[in-house]
């Protein structure tokens, strides 16, 4: 299972297709919804189904929406367009996208100097810092006084910092590593014309109920309009309403509302002034959180929170203060979002793709890649003709651990802030209720220990790799307090601030995106595959022999004697220290 950010080596679609495909043992596959989740299985499961005889039908509702949001991406999409042949330059000016380099966040932290971080898309270049950044992280722990906000180590934070897009010269040997913002409902309408094109059925009809077979198996379904439809094998991408998955297989539920308190959102557009920036915002508001994404023709703009702790009208006022928009005629969308997952993604002849399988808060944009991975991983099994039942405990655990992974990353987000303002913050800092493996990666970094191994060998590496969990453990200022730092040693100061900052601002030229739809942008969605994406990668293999930031390429901890208790007494708020014992 791959990781939400970095590895710009390994995203490489999969080779060319084999001119001979094996048959498969499906014929008939019926995906219900026509939101992001069912156009991007449609096309993945076309791409290599329906050369092999494969029939692929989409039904959507034509009274049900689809649910409009999800503007931000990981650099996973990438490979998602590219494995479909389709070329930036096409799609991104069809659904306003923009260029992402990571997501800073504001206010999440009060600790002086950490207020606000960034956490990029590392890319290979940042090889020539990622091992003084975490060299600097574990002495600081350790009573160091060292420069270790991540903002100083990664190219993508000061592209972000200065507008940049993540795109290079024509001769810059190495790929930028970059996700992107788009309009949802833009991208729905174009996977939906991309998909009919390569041979996707589509049907608008309201599916009502499902028909079970003898075994418990889904065998048809049947619409509003009187149909009943057949197939092989079903993918419920009805969204939140979980269909087939739910309501007709009753496949068991976990929530996540034990440690992810968010359950409600708002999201209002403002107008698309001057540059376009290159970075989503997530600004800590007093019930959660605001993001601010930059299209080409707007902003869109969300506010994430908790009802338990504030009512839908506390939140809009909340936001349209943020926004500057108190007063203005604009429209708020209000949403309901249920946080958890599905214990069998892929429960008898049913998969279970989108909002209908899960979803974790979108603090870091990772549901899109949840659809590209289950969707891809899932064909790997149909192309092999493994559909047993040993296959499905197989897939179903890797998906369980991926979405365990990102829970425990996004439970960090909130378990690590410092604020005291509502009791919102204060509930989420004292939140007792942690998966094991984050308990043992706070016991480590509360002991002045390396967290690399643990990031490795458990399932939290599954959701993000290490240098993303020292960003976050960094970026919120989780070390001592500025009076307990003393002087580096020797060997704790052995990478000098000028190598640090010469390094870090080894960034390419790169092109800034001033106006909507403007020559620069159009410039900046390379026109040629082979320079973008194919070219590229045979560079950065030459150029870069190892991945950034493997467990095994990074430096072990090699700190003098800690101040570990005082510092586990001062960097976390004092009831979050319960969580992490004795360490
Ligand atoms: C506030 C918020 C912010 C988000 N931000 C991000 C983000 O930044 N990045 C990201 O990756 N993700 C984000 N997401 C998640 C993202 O929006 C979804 O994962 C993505 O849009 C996929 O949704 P979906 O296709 O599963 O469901 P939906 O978009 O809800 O589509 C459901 C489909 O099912 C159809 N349907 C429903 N009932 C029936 C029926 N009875 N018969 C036939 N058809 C039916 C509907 O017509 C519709 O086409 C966010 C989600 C929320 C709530």
């Amino acid at each position: 299972m791959t990781t939400a950010t970095l590895f710009n080596y390994s995203y490489s679609p999969t080779s060319g297709r084999n001119p001979h495909p094996a048959p498969v043992p499906v014929r008939r596959i019926v995906i219900i919804g026509g939101g992001t989740a069912g156009w991007m299985t449609a096309l993945i499961l076309a791409r290599s189904l329906i050369e092999r005889g494969v029939e692929i039908t989409l039904l959507e509702s034509p009274t049900v929406g689809i649910i409009g949001v999800g503007e931000g991406s990981t650099p996973w999409l990438r490979g998602f367009f590219d494995s479909l042949g389709l070329e930036e330059s096409e799609w991104m000016p069809a659904c306003h996208a923009t260029y992402k380099c990571g997501i800073r966040f504001d206010g999440w932290s009060t600790k002086p100097g950490f207020e606000s971080y960034f956490h990029p898309f590392a890319s290979m270049l940042d090889n020539l810092t990622m091992k003084q950044f975490v060299h600097n992280v574990e002495a600081r722990i350790n009573g160091a006084d060292l420069e270790a906000h991540p903002d100083r180590y990664f190219i993508a934070a000061r592209l972000a910092a200065k507008g940049r897009a993540p795109k290079a010269s024509e001769s810059f040997p190495f790929d930028i590593w970059h996700g992107y913002h788009f309009d949802a409902v833009l991208l729905g309408q174009f996977l939906h014309r991309k998909a009919v094109d390569r041979g996707v059925r589509y049907k608008s009809c309201h599916v009502t109920h499902a028909n079970l077979d003898a075994d418990g198996n889904i065998a048809s379904v049947g619409t509003e309009e009187g149909e009943t439809i057949a197939a092989d094998l079903f993918v419920d991408c009805s969204g939140f309403a979980g269909l087939l998955i739910d309501k007709a297989l009753h496949t068991p539920y976990v929530s996540f509302s034990s440690n992810l308190f968010n359950d409600a959102a708002v999201a209002i557009p403002s107008p698309m002034e001057g540059s376009i920036p290159s970075e989503t915002v997530s600004t800590a508001m007093k019930h959660g959180w605001a993001w601010k994404i930059p299209l080409t023709t707007r902003f869109g703009n969300g506010y994430v929170y908790s009802s338990r702790f504030c009512s839908a009208d506390e939140a809009e006022t909340e936001l349209r203060r943020h926004l500057g928009l108190l007063d203005a005629d604009v429209p708020a969308r209000h949403l309901k979002m249920k946080i958890g997952r599905v214990t069998r993604h892929w429960n008898r002849n049913c998969l279970a793709v989108g909002l209908s399988q899960g979803f974790i808060e979108p603090l870091e944009a990772t549901a899109l890649l949840f659809i590209q991975q289950t969707a891809a991983t899932f064909v790997e099994f149909v192309e092999r003709g493994d559909l047993s039942e040993a296959a499905h405990e197989r897939f179903n655990d890797m998906m369980n651990s991926h979405f365990e992974g990102i829970r425990d990353y996004i439970v960090t987000h909130y378990k690590t802030n410092t604020r005291t303002d509502t009791e919102y913050w204060r509930a989420n800092a004292a939140n007792l209720n942690l998966s094991d493996d984050l308990k043992k990666l706070y016991s480590l970094w509360m002991a002045g220990k390396s967290i690399a191994p643990a990031v490795g060998q458990q399932v939290l590496g599954k959701g993000y790799p290490v240098f993303s969990w020292y960003s976050i453990m960094a970026g919120m200022g989780i070390f001592p307090d500025p009076q307990d730092l003393r002087p580096p040693t020797a060997q704790e100061a052995r990478f000098s601030e000028a190598e640090i900052a010469t390094s870090s601002s080894a960034a390419p030229p790169t092109i800034r995106i001033t106006a909507p739809r403007s020559r620069a942008f159009r410039r900046a969605a390379p026109s040629r595959r082979c320079r973008s994406i194919s070219g590229s990668r045979r560079l950065r293999r030459r150029h870069s022999p190892s991945p950034p930031c493997q467990s095994r390429s990074l430096p072990s901890a090699n700190s003098p004697p800690s101040t570990t208790r005082r510092f586990a007494a001062r960097c976390l708020p004092r009831r979050a220290l319960q969580c992490c014992g004795d360490s």
